[in-house]
This record gives C-alpha cells, sequence and structure tokens, in this order.
C-alpha cells in the first residue's frame, strides 16, 4: 500500500503539484459526486500539506527574503483581487502565504488552500522582481481559479488523510529530481507524478490570468516573456535535473503560441536588471549553497567583477561575497565588503535598506550587538529590522525592550510563529516563565502543529497552578481560552484521519 517516508524532505516537489494517484484511485468506487471541493475543505487540507513543510528541514524563514517577497506577492494579491479573480470568499479564508526552501533547483508550486512553496534557486535564477512575479502570477492563478479543488473533487470519497498523504508523497518523490525511487515504494513515483499535473487548459488559464494579474499589479510584462524564455532554453537543453518546474510546466506548442500573441503586447526586450533583486538573488545563492566551497567562490566573484559591470551585477555580487564572508565568520572582511557596497547602492532607497540591514546582521554574527540594534533601529515598524534587532538585544541584557516591541509585533500579527519564537527567547531570557512557555505554544500553532501547542498551553496551565507568575492572572486566563481552542483543533486535526 502507501508506504512514504514524509519525513524524508518534501520541498523537492514538482510545480503546481496535486497529486491524484491512478493506482489508489481505481480501487475506489467512483460514485456521482461531481461538485468542486468547498474552500473550507481544501484550507483544512493545505493546512495538513503546510505542517509538513513547516516541519521540513528544508524549510526556511529568512526575514530579509520573505519581506521581499511578500511584498511581491501582496502586490499580486491586489491585482488579482482588483481584476475580480480573488474573491471575497478565498481572499478571507484561504492562508495566501509563500514559504521559502532553501533548494537550489527552480521550482515554485501551489499547494490546496493557498500556500505557496518557492524555491530559494528560482528567486537566484531570475534577474529582475518582474520575472519572479510571473512564476508567483502563474501559480497564485491555479489557486484563484480553483484548479486545485476540480482536480480534488475527483478525490471526493478518499479521506482528506489519504489525499494530504498523497501530496506529500509526491512532493517527497521530486527531491532534487531523483529522489522518488527512495521515497516511494512500489515504484509509484511516476505513476503519481504523471497524475500530478494540470491539464494543459489549466496551464494555459494560469498563464493568461496570471499575465493580466502580473501587469494589473504594475510588473513589467517583458518579466513574464523573459521568465518563458528562460524555461524554453532550458527545455531545449533538457535540463530537467536543476529545473523541476519543467516537468510540469512543459513548454508545449500552445502555451508558446499564446506566448508569441502576448509578445505582441510587451514587446520583447532585454530583462532590465534591478539592483534590488540583484542583491536577494544574492542572498539566496548564499543561502541555499552554503559550503565553504561555494561561498569562497562568492568571494573570489566579487573581487574579480568586471569594473565595467551594471551597477545591479555590481550590487548581488557584493551582497553575496559579504554575506558569504559573515558565515565564513570572518567578519572584519565582511565588514570591508558591506562598505564597498555602500557607494554602489547610494540613491536607491529600498537597496540601501538592504546595505543596513545587510551589515547589521555582520554586526550581529560578530558578537557586536550594540552596532546591530544601531544599525536595525530604524524605521521600527519594518519585520526584517524586527528581528535582527530582537536578536541582538536578547543576547546583550536588553531582553524587556526587545519584548515590549516584539509583543506589540504579535499583537498585530498573531500568526507570524518567528515573532513568537523569538518572544519566547525574549521572556526566557528575564526568567518570565509562564510567558515563555505561552509565546511557544502560540509560535507551534502558528506553525499548524496542533498537538505540539496542546501539550506546550497544557504546561503553561500546570506552571500558572503553581504559581509561577502568580500575578499573571491576565496571562493565566488568555492561556485557558486558547487551550480550549487548541484542544478543539487538536481534535478537529485527529477526526480528519
Ligand atoms: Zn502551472
Amino acid at each position: 500500500m502507501l508506504k512514504w517516508n514524509f519525513r524524508k524532505s518534501v520541498w523537492g516537489l514538482s510545480a503546481c503539484a496535486i497529486v491524484l494517484s491512478a493506482t489508489v484511485h481505481a480501487q475506489l468506487p467512483t460514485l456521482g459526486d461531481t461538485s468542486d471541493m468547498t474552500s473550507s475543505a481544501e484550507r483544512k487540507l493545505g493546512e495538513r500539506v503546510a505542517r509538513e513543510l513547516y516541519r521540513d528541514p528544508d524549510y526556511i524563514e529568512d526575514p530579509v527574503i520573505d519581506e521581499y517577497v511578500h511584498g511581491i506577492w501582496q502586490r499580486l494579491l491586489a491585482g488579482a483581487r482588483a481584476r475580480g479573480e480573488l474573491t471575497a470568499e478565498l481572499d478571507e479564508r484561504f492562508a495566501w502565504r509563500v514559504l521559502l526552501g532553501k533548494d537550489r533547483t527552480i521550482n515554485a508550486f501551489a499547494v490546496p488552500g493557498g500556500w505557496l512553496g518557492l524555491h530559494l534557486g528560482l528567486i537566484s535564477a531570475t534577474v529582475n522582481r518582474d520575472e519572479l512575479a510571473s512564476v508567483l502570477a502563474h501559480e497564485l492563478s491555479h489557486v484563484t481559479q480553483r484548479h486545485i479543488s476540480r482536480l480534488m473533487s475527483q478525490q471526493s470519497r478518499q479521506t482528506p488523510w489519504i489525499i494530504g498523504a498523497m501530496i506529500l508523497g509526491a512532493l517527497a518523490a521530486g527531491k532534487n529530481g531523483d529522489a522518488g525511487n527512495a521515497v516511494m515504494a512500489g515504484g509509484q513515483a511516476l505513476a503519481i507524478q504523471s497524475q500530478l499535473n494540470f491539464s494543459r487548459d489549466m496551464e494555459r488559464e494560469a498563464d493568461r490570468i496570471g499575465f493580466g494579474v502580473l501587469t494589473q499589479a504594475g510588473f513589467q510584462p517583458q518579466g513574464f516573456i523573459s521568465m518563458f524564455d528562460k524555461l524554453q532554453q532550458a527545455s531545449r537543453l533538457n535540463d530537467n535535473g536543476s529545473f523541476p518546474y519543467l516537468r510540469t510546466h512543459p513548454m508545449n506548442t500552445e502555451r508558446i503560441a499564446d506566448m508569441q500573441a502576448r509578445q505582441q503586447l510587451a514587446p520583447r526586450t532585454s530583462a532590465a536588471p534591478d539592483m534590488v533583486h540583484a542583491m536577494m538573488a544574492g542572498r539566496a545563492r548564499v543561502l541555499s549553497n552554503p559550503g565553504v566551497d561555494a561561498l569562497r567562490s562568492y568571494l573570489t566573484e566579487a573581487e574579480t567583477a568586471p569594473a565595467g559591470g551594471t551597477r545591479a551585477r555590481q550590487a548581488g555580487a557584493l551582497y553575496a561575497a559579504a554575506l558569504a564572508a559573515s558565515r565564513m565568520r570572518d567578519p572584519a572582511n565582511a565588514e570591508r565588503l558591506a562598505a564597498r557596497l555602500a557607494p554602489v547602492v547610494a540613491g536607491d532607497g529600498e537597496a540601501v535598506r538592504l546595505q543596513t540591514l545587510l551589515a547589521a546582521e555582520i554586526a550581529l554574527a560578530a558578537g557586536d550587538d550594540a552596532r546591530a540594534v544601531a544599525l536595525a533601529s530604524a524605521p521600527r515598524t519594518a519585520r526584517s529590522e524586527l528581528v535582527f534587532s530582537s536578536q541582538a538585544r536578547i543576547h546583550s541584557g536588553r531582553a524587556a525592550e526587545a519584548a515590549s516591541r516584539l509583543q506589540t509585533w504579535v499583537a498585530e500579527h498573531p500568526g507570524d510563529a518567528q515573532a513568537w519564537q523569538l518572544l519566547a527567547g525574549a521572556y526566557g531570557a528575564q526568567g518570565q516563565q509562564l510567558r515563555a512557555v505561552r509565546a511557544e505554544a502560540e509560535a507551534r500553532a502558528a506553525y499548524l502543529d496542533y498537538p505540539a501547542a496542546l501539550d506546550r498551553f497544557k504546561a503553561a496551565q500546570a506552571l500558572a497552578r503553581k504559581g509561577a507568575g502568580s500575578a499573571d492572572h491576565i496571562e493565566a486566563s488568555i492561556i485557558d481560552t486558547r487551550t480550549r481552542q487548541m484542544e478543539s483543533l487538536a481534535r478537529e486535526q485527529a477526526l480528519e484521519r
């Protein structure tokens, strides 16, 4: 039967991966229910898959890239709303979150319920934000067009547990293009892969709607076309290993013809490099290639970069080199490279901010907490600054300051797991055990792991009864309420099995 090892990384999955196993399907009675899966059923199924993505060792939480991608994603969502592609119901019910995987391969995929997976490899392979946005807009359109629910409805007699298991199996099977045999028993990988894909019509629709959403959101339509060219080129080279995206997005003649028609709307020009994007692509390269040899190669690249290169290219190379030096525990060199980056980015506000954040990160890694806090102290409301300055404050005996800022943040962003985790650290450093355990519980809940969250809420209840933080009546009453909510969520999750 189905013996898939879910602890293997699930990040390598094919783009647009929706699993419908032909083998399993054939064993089921085909009853005449053809209605689409409801949005709440799809959301619940998505939670199951997203919970595994969060637990996966390849899942990466990087405040800087998260914020960058989030900005692009929010613009696309606004574009989809403006065009009426994103209904109020789905807007409200789905998660609409992009999760990063540190895989170097080029891939992005939609998960039921509005989660999207994005490999760092895809960020580093794009030259500007328009190209990256074009892939996200395509995946977004699969979700808004309910392509997932249409495929899932064919499995409506199947239990959510089995469907979730099939999706996760397929995700693991796609890992680096060849891990399928190791992951799946019974050689089902191929059978499942072939059932994963959206239909050709769905792909064309996602191209068409995605193109509209992209331009509505103010991105350059050339991004769609140059990304398409890039994929087509890789397709000709048969570069399937590093382009898992191509396995689910074959460059068939209809898609190419559609794209040629679109070129009349957006004449082909060479993709304009974008300095901020080049820096984020450099960051993605470093984070997805943490080996010493790769890190050294970024240093060499920055030292030997031709002086005549574009500013964007110089900025990308220097950013990657400075971060690589910091990761190699060479703060002096990292600082020197970051300082060389400053005049290159001068005049571009967003790029200057990224350079300052990089300097803060380098100071933090070097243990210079005061400098890290100073560099990351404005603007206060931005998330990356909050993350770096909180880490520096917690390290340097200023946990109370960190806690008060993080508390304000989580009040407005209760689903921010990383902020809750930092807050737990800030409370712990001040000996506020009850609050620390509750913050940890909230982080588990934000990662959708309700049983683990419930364990911690119960531990917090026990602490409260023993009198820890005895004056903390408000906290204790919040803990009671949240424990009951978590009991019900954990029960619901267990019932779905
Ligand atoms: Zn697609």
